[in-house]
């Protein structure tokens, strides 16, 4: 499995992290080849294999990694031993503070997310596209880790993965529109009477406010790079899914 590793959080030796690429598995096209998800029509054969591969390659049991059903909403889990692989719960970010529970957030377009505080020792994963980012997943699953774990915003260090960025993301007039009422007219962009809508520039507003000074961007959008990452916008809706993973040792 062919991973990209964030600068930031390969600094700390308790966590293991990365994000995948399209590369080292064996699914089948579109899904070629080293597609995570269950849900988009893949074999799940395949899947499990691609799981198998990713497990192998970082160091824990498949088993216990928990992903999510993701929802594009603002729900937060906070997880425990209860959970399993088989039964991912429905939200879009996972916060957690035991050790050798890998979490995982999925994504095609939208902006995967990992949080590492090292002072509480507490990890989190959050898929973030234009609902979650205007929703506030991020400073809410932050809040989260606040008031689950102490951590404190400035304590976080974040990393917002490959994405589709404002290069490609062409949105409608209406959507703009609530970007712009909900406090973000940074994160448009007008051409040739198009609207574009980067997704990170509305997180790294939220992430400022917070104080939050230890983030990193991954800058690479998923649908330029489409060779390199699944793109749901490029690939025309049926596609694979890239991860973001974490794990406290
Ligand atoms: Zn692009």
């Amino acid at each position: 499995m062919k991973t990209i590793e964030s600068t930031l959080l390969s600094a700390f030796t308790k966590i293991s992290a990365c994000f995948t690429t399209r590369y080292g598995g064996v699914s089948q096209k579109p899904f070629s080849n080293a597609n995570l998800a269950f849900h988009v029509g893949d074999n799940p054969i395949d899947v499990l294999t691609n799981h198998d591969l990713l497990a192998h390659r970082l160091g824990y049991d498949r088993q216990s990694l928990i992903h999510m059903r993701q929802i594009h909403s603002d729900r937060i889990t906070i997880i425990d031993e209860t959970y399993t692989f088989d039964t991912p719960p429905e939200c879009d970010a996972l916060i957690t503070d035991r050790p050798n529970i890998p979490l995982m957030v999925m994504s095609a377009d939208c902006t995967p997310i990992l949080l590492y505080d090292p002072v509480h020792q507490a990890i989190g994963a959050v898929h973030a596209g234009r609902a979650g980012a205007l929703n506030e997943i991020v400073p809410k699953t932050i809040e989260s880790m606040r008031d689950t774990f102490g951590s404190m915003p400035d304590e976080i260090y974040t990393v917002l993965g490959p994405s589709i960025s404002g290069c490609c993301y062409e949105i409608n007039s209406a959507i703009a529109e609530e970007t712009t009422s909900k406090g973000y007219p940074e994160a448009l962009r007008y051409e040739n009477e198009k609207i574009f809508l980067d997704v990170n520039t509305i997180l790294l507003t939220q992430l400022n406010r917070l104080g939050m000074k230890n983030v990193e961007v991954i800058e690479e959008c998923t649908s330029c790079l489409n060779d390199r990452y699944f793109s749901y916008r490029a690939d025309q809706q049926r596609t694979g899914r890239i991860a973001g993973v974490i794990i406290l040792r």
